[in-house]
């Protein structure tokens, strides 16, 4: 059976909070632990960047006095809180994970480099990236492209509510219809592909790094998508 080396996992801070309307539902991370151990059971390795908007994003916190850089340093510190309490449920459920920060704070996690990071997924272990790329004016999503680049990822698994990238809101329009596939260039150019911010797919489209979109919540979506099965929206070079 085929199966990816290494992929790059993108979770939305959303997607952590779970049943609650923000913070951090370790219920639904031990969800997420046993889908990423499915995953990984043909030895793929799994790099995961994970977002912060369950506690705060830059662009909402900006004003009222609150710099745009200062918001987004509390948004990256966001990303913190997730990858650190997600670490420990992984390491709980027994699925062996680290959390290294792009954001310098050595007393809560290690420091991110390339090296380290190959070291822990050649031992097998979940590798969570905190702080996204460690600088302000970014989302996690440009920086989870950024990470794919840099740990030769083979693929970006973009986790998100709906089943794919529709051609119009699928709740709003009930006529909206789901792509199998996308070309990096037709999701670059189209308005309406919202999926993820353009920096992001243009990152990805320089260097023909394909992304698949795909639903979290439903059983076995991370191990397909890792088996190289549709799941969602394929978005590659060509
Ligand atoms: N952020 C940043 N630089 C980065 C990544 C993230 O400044 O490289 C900040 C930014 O303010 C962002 C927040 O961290 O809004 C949380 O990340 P994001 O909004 O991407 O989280 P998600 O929507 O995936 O939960």
């Amino acid at each position: 059976m085929y199966m990816y080396k290494r992929v790059l996992l993108k979770l939305s801070g959303e997607q952590l909070q779970g049943k609650f309307d923000g913070g951090f539902d370790a219920e639904r991370a031990k969800w997420i632990a046993s889908e990423i151990r499915k995953a990984t059971a043909h030895g793929t390795q799994i790099v995961l960047m994970v977002g912060g908007g369950n506690y705060a994003r830059g662009a909402q916190l900006t004003g009222g006095g609150v710099q745009r850089v200062t918001a987004d340093n509390i948004g990256m510190m966001a990303t913190m809180m997730n990858a650190v309490a997600l670490a420990d449920v992984f390491n709980s459920e027994g699925l062996d994970a680290r959390a290294l920060t792009n954001i310098k704070a050595d007393q809560v996690a290690d420091q991110f480099t390339h090296r380290r990071a190959l070291s822990h997924l050649e031992k097998q272990r979940v590798v969570i990236v905190a702080g996204g790329i460690g600088r302000p004016y970014l989302t996690t999503d440009t920086a989870a492209v950024s990470l794919a680049l840099e740990m030769d990822c083979d693929v970006i698994l973009k986790a998100t509510k709906v089943d794919g990238v529709y051609d119009s809101d699928p709740n709003a329009n009930p006529a909206a219809v789901r792509y199998d596939t996308l070309t990096l260039q037709q999701a670059v150019e189209s308005p309406d592909i919202k999926v993820m911010d353009k920096a992001a797919i243009a990152l990805a489209a320089d260097h023909d790094q394909s992304i698949v979109v795909f639903q979290l919540l439903q059983d076995n979506n991370i191990a397909n998508a890792v088996a190289g099965q549709p799941v969602g929206t394929t978005i590659s070079a060509a």
